[in-house]
């Protein structure tokens, strides 16, 4: 069933224009990775998506209804959960808090947060502040969890982290895609990423290059538009 579908995306910050006619779409329970050299657009598309930067042209249907106009809050409450670039979360809530304020009833609880990050379990009544920068990320994911999302969009959610802390973050999305979540994801590592997408879709200057399966991104596809 068809979750997400873009079609003609363009957004502006202000005057300048970042996205120039981006289109993919997404089935219930894909895991599509959202690739592209810097500054090609992909956090813009997932700001567009999340309707925190509103889009001037083309459209997006989530869910079976059409974003245009709709409020950022209400666009989480059609269960987008978002985890943005950065970690956010309450510095001065504990984890615990900042677990419980974005819970809303569906599978996803604290219990099972804290078994897909025991991490979690073990510093529930720390302040978010004094967690680590891995600990935050898991913190940040926990929390969109929280929200009981159709599509988790998680946006370079390894970046900055220690090896270690990486592979239990990759861990814990192979465990949701196993368990038929929805994921859009952007993120450096190509090779994980490859290990978990179904699809990825490619920008390059705002607007979409090439679509397909992992084992379609050749190598000359991988030079052309991702330059590794
Ligand atoms: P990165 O991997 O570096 O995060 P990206 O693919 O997510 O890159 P975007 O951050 O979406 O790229 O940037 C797309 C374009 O929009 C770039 O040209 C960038 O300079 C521009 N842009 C991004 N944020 C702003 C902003 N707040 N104001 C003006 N222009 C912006």
């Amino acid at each position: 069933m068809m979750l997400l579908q873009i079609d003609k995306l363009q957004s502006f910050y202000g005057r300048s224009q970042a996205l120039f006619g981006v289109d993919f779409s997404m089935d219930e329970g894909e895991v599509v990775a959202l690739m592209g050299r810097n500054g090609m657009g992909k956090t813009t598309t997932i700001r567009s998506l999340c309707r925190v930067l509103p889009y001037r042209d083309g459209s997006i249907r989530f869910g079976g209804s059409d974003l245009a106009g709709m409020r950022p809050h209400k666009v989480a409450r059609l269960g987008i959960g978002l985890v943005p670039e950065g970690r956010r979360c309450f510095p001065n809530l504990s984890v615990h808090e900042n677990l419980v304020v974005a819970a809303r009833s569906g599978a996803w609880t604290l219990e099972r947060v804290n078994r897909l990050f025991p991490r979690l379990k073990e510093r529930q009544q720390q302040s978010a502040s004094t967690l680590s920068g891995g600990e935050q990320q898991m913190l940040a994911i926990g929390r969109a969890l929280m929200t009981n999302p159709r599509l988790l969009i998680l946006d370079e959610a390894t970046e900055g982290l220690a090896p270690v802390i990486r592979q239990e973050i990759w861990s814990a999305v192979r465990e949701l895609k196993g368990e038929g979540q929805s994921i859009l994801i952007v993120d450096k590592t190509l090779k994980e990423l490859m290990k978990v997408a179904d699809r990825c879709t490619i920008l390059e200057r705002g607007k979409s290059v090439w679509d397909g399966t992992p084992s379609a991104l050749t190598d000359d596809i991988q030079d052309r538009y991702l330059g590794v």
